[in-house]
């Protein structure tokens, strides 16, 4: 029997993932731009799917057995794995875009919310930015958790931290972070709530996606007839921030962010080393 895989990369496998991650950002940085009401989901796909191509990256979403996008596109009360087509965007929805690109048989994972503009109904705006920016928000203080961990269910709490002191909200449990290398899904799973135990110590090597999906309301889910579409059963609204984020020698670097997290991370005090 062999042993199981070790959960920690190398410093040169660490290497290798700046390239998928950075296709990823690119991808989701070019979609991003492109939402506005009366674009369809599926043409936001074919966007992702130009950007990845054009960088010499693939999508690795259509690597999931049964998948056929680049992207999910989940509009509203649908949570994560919303599939792209027809759906035209309509002024004030909130729509989460996740993407994931594969470069030379390693991965990119991450995800982020828009709302689209709509001067007819500020308060539905209000409401659906705020959710955004709180789940965006507590995605941060995740990764900024992850900085000196030691170890990684740290980060659920930090997450679930950050939500609390923002108001109520849901936070979906049924679908998790994971952890991310030659394959997009991978060992360990990662938690955007406080949860009993440990888990893993966080060390150099250890490369994951950080996801937290949160709600104006309940946690609980159910599918939609596709099959994919994970939805509120409340039918509240949800947003999802994703980014995939490597711990190596010297610090932490977010893989899909352009500037590593620099940004983002210092309001926390955080600052992202370069992986060399
Ligand atoms: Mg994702
Ligand atoms: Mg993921």
């Amino acid at each position: 029997m062999s042993s199981p895989k070790s959960i920690y990369k190398s410093a040169d496998e660490l290497r290798r993932m700046i390239e998928p991650g950075r296709i990823t950002a690119l991808a989701l940085a070019a979609v991003s731009g492109s939402i506005r009401a009366g674009v369809t989901t599926l043409e936001l796909d074919a966007i992702a799917e130009a950007s990845i191509r054009a960088a010499g990256g693939s999508p690795n979403f259509l690597l999931e057995t049964g998948y056929h996008h680049t992207v999910c596109a989940s509009v509203n009360d649908e949570v994560v794995h919303g599939i792209p087509g027809g759906r035209v965007l309509q002024p004030g929805d909130i729509v989460s875009i996740d993407c994931g690109a594969e470069f030379e048989g390693w991965n990119g994972d991450a995800a982020i919310s828009v709302v689209v503009p709509d001067v007819a109904q500020p308060e539905l705006v209000r409401v659906r930015e705020n959710l955004s920016a709180v789940t965006e928000h507590s995605l941060w203080a995740g990764i900024a958790a992850l900085a000196s961990a030691r170890h990684l269910n740290e980060v659920g709490s930090a997450i679930e931290d950050a939500i609390d002191d923002r108001g109520t909200f849901g936070i979906i449990e049924e679908y998790v972070g994971h952890g991310i290398g030659r394959s997009m899904h991978e060992e360990p799973p990662v938690y955007n709530f406080r949860v009993r135990g440990n888990g893993p110590r966080v060390k150099k090597g250890l490369v994951v996606a950080i996801e937290p999906m949160v709600t104006l309301g309940g946690i609980d889910t159910t599918i939609n007839d596709d099959g994919w579409t994970v939805v509120t059963r409340d039918r509240t609204d949800a947003a999802h921030w994703e980014h995939s984020v490597a711990v190596h020698e010297h610090g932490i670097w977010v893989l899909t962010a352009l500037d590593g997290g620099a940004e983002k991370l210092a309001p926390f005090g955080v600052v992202p080393v370069p992986i060399v």
